[in-house]
Formats: C-alpha cells, sequence, structure tokens
C-alpha cells in the first residue's frame, strides 16, 4: 500500500551511498536524493524499480534517519518471496540508482513540539519509523522522556540494537522495553513474551508521568487490540492521544 503523495514530493532519482546489514534478515540502505528534502521523523517514502521490458513496481519504505541528518536511511526486511525486498538485498549495490518520492504521511509523526513524554510501541521492522523519532529527540531534545517497548523474536533480529542498547545505558530519560517471544531475555529489565497489557503499563510507569503521546504500529503482529494500544485507562492515570500506523500492519 502506498500513501498518496504530495504534488511536493514527484519522483527522483536517489543514489545508494551506503549498505549495513542489521541483522539476519534486516539490510540498512542509505540514499542521496538527486533533490534533498526536509522530512518528518516517522514519515516514508516510496521507492520504484523498472524493469528494462518496463514493468514497474513500488513499495512504501519508513524512513530511519533523523530529519536532521544527510541521507535518507531505509531499513529493508528481506522476504523470501517477495518482490522488492530481495532486490535490494540480492542486487542493488554502493552507486546504483532507484526512484524514490517522498517524504509522504504525515499523520505517524513526532515532532519536538509535541513534546513528551512518549510511549513507542513497535515490533520487527516496525521499529524503523519509531527510530527516526528516538533518533530525533537524541539530537534535539533530551529533555523529553521516551519508552520503546520493542518486540523481536530473537535477540540478533533486535534491529538498531546496539545503538538502541547504547541510548538505554545513556539514562538520559530514554528507556528501551525489549520483549523477545521466542528467547530467554538478555537484560534484566527485558521480557521474554508477546508484548502485552501489563507490559505497557510497566513501561508507563517507568516514564516520570503518564505519556503525552504514544505512537504504536504492527500491533496486529504484537497481539494488542485497538482498545489496548495505549493500555490508557489502566494505571497510567491520564488520558492522552495515541497515533497508530495501522496501514502498516494491513500492507505486510
Ligand atoms: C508506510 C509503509 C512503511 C513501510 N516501511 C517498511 C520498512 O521500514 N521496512 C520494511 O522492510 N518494510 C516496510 N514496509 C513494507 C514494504 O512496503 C513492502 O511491503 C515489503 O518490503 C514487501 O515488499 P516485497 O515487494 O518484497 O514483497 P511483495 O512482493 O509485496 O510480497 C509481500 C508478501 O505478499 C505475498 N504476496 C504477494 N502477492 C501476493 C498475492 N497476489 N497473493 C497472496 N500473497 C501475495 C508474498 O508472497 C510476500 O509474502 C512499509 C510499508 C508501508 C505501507
Amino acid at each position: 500500500m502506498s500513501a498518496e503523495p504530495s504534488p511536493q514530493s514527484p519522483w527522483q532519482a536517489a543514489t545508494i551511498t551506503r549498505i549495513e546489514r542489521r541483522t539476519p534478515r534486516v539490510t540498512s540502505f542509505w540514499f542521496r536524493p538527486s533533490r534533498p528534502f526536509a522530512r518528518l521523523a516517522g514519515q516514508h517514502v516510496d521507492v520504484r524499480l523498472t524493469a528494462p521490458d518496463g514493468y514497474q513496481a513500488r513499495r512504501s519504505y519508513s524512513i530511519a534517519s533523523a530529519p536532521d541528518t544527510g541521507g535518507v536511511e531505509l531499513a529493508i526486511e528481506r522476504l523470501d518471496d517477495g518482490e522488492v525486498s530481495p532486490f535490494f538485498h540480492d542486487v542493488a549495490a554502493v552507486g546504483d540508482e532507484i526512484e524514490l518520492r517522498g517524504p509522504l504521511g504525515g499523520h505517524f509523526i513526532w515532532e519536538e513540539s509535541d513534546g513528551g513524554p512518549i510511549l513507542l510501541v513497535g515490533g520487527g521492522s516496525g521499529v524503523v519509523p519509531l527510530m527516526a523519532m528516538v533518533r530525533h529527540r537524541t539530537l534535539r531534545n533530551k529533555a523529553v522522556p521516551v519508552a520503546l517497548v520493542f518486540s523481536a523474536r530473537v535477540w540478533d533480529e533486535v534491529i538498531f540494537r546496539d545503538e538502541l542498547i547504547g541510548l538505554d545505558d545513556r539514562r538520559d530519560g530514554f528507556d528501551l522495553v525489549l520483549t523477545l517471544t521466542r528467547e530467554p531475555a538478555r537484560r534484566p529489565s527485558d521480557y521474554s513474551r508477546r508484548v502485552d497489557a501489563r507490559m505497557m503499563a510497566q513501561a508507563i510507569e517507568r516514564l516520570p508521568k503518564a505519556p503525552r503521546l504514544a505512537l504504536c504500529l504492527r500491533l496486529e503482529r504484537l497481539r494488542l487490540g485497538r482498545r489496548r494500544c495505549p493500555d490508557r485507562r489502566r494505571r497510567s492515570g491520564g488520558d492522552y492521544p495515541h497515533r497508530a500506523l495501522w496501514s502498516l500492519t494491513e500492507a505486510r
């Protein structure tokens, strides 16, 4: 599924400048657009591939890099029977040019002016737009308390793992709650089960006060119902808006 592009985001050429393996199934690709564009944390781009016979395939990918940084990082999970993601994993190389357009999506975003505390909840590659928010907060306003509840099957599939743990270790108001669904937890504060209401409530309790905003995605996979994300009536003591990216779940 691709969001409708705004008139300001026509297709343009973008060059792959760097490729880095994140996990066995997820690799980051950095792009240099021919016409650099401003963006917000949480937005995505569409990429378009064109075969020699003219056949085209388009897919959407969230931007992982913080808005203020150069280049556009996309973290792409390989689906073995997919069309576009295996191309990136098996064929794409530094120096290649593809087409992209963006930024797209104006709802699932966090801006500095939104303030905090914020609760972020995601699983698997659903963490990508949340990573842009975490990085943005680190660069722009560390005073905003953030709890990231991140679910992965196993330790080796935790995307951005070293960076996230490094940020958590700073104890500067960013709190990483990792939960592994198919392995024991590795850190004392982490979990080894699917995200559930109790885990969410405990993450909220670790924030200095109830979240001002919660951003959650890939919830069906996490087995959380709409009513439970965020679980705002239990224990948090507050009432706050949330933004949820349902289309991501539907599209995957
Ligand atoms: C806003 C947004 C942001 C996204 N961000 C990211 C991101 O950051 N990282 C990321 O990895 N992905 C992201 N995605 C998902 C991404 O757009 C692609 O859907 C994903 O990469 C799979 O594309 P593909 O071409 O490899 O697979 P596809 O060819 O689209 O296939 C996907 C799956 O559907 C099955 N399938 C295909 N056609 C059919 C059919 N006719 N009938 C039944 N099954 C079929 C395939 O077998 C495969 O399992 C995002 C999606 C959206 C909408």
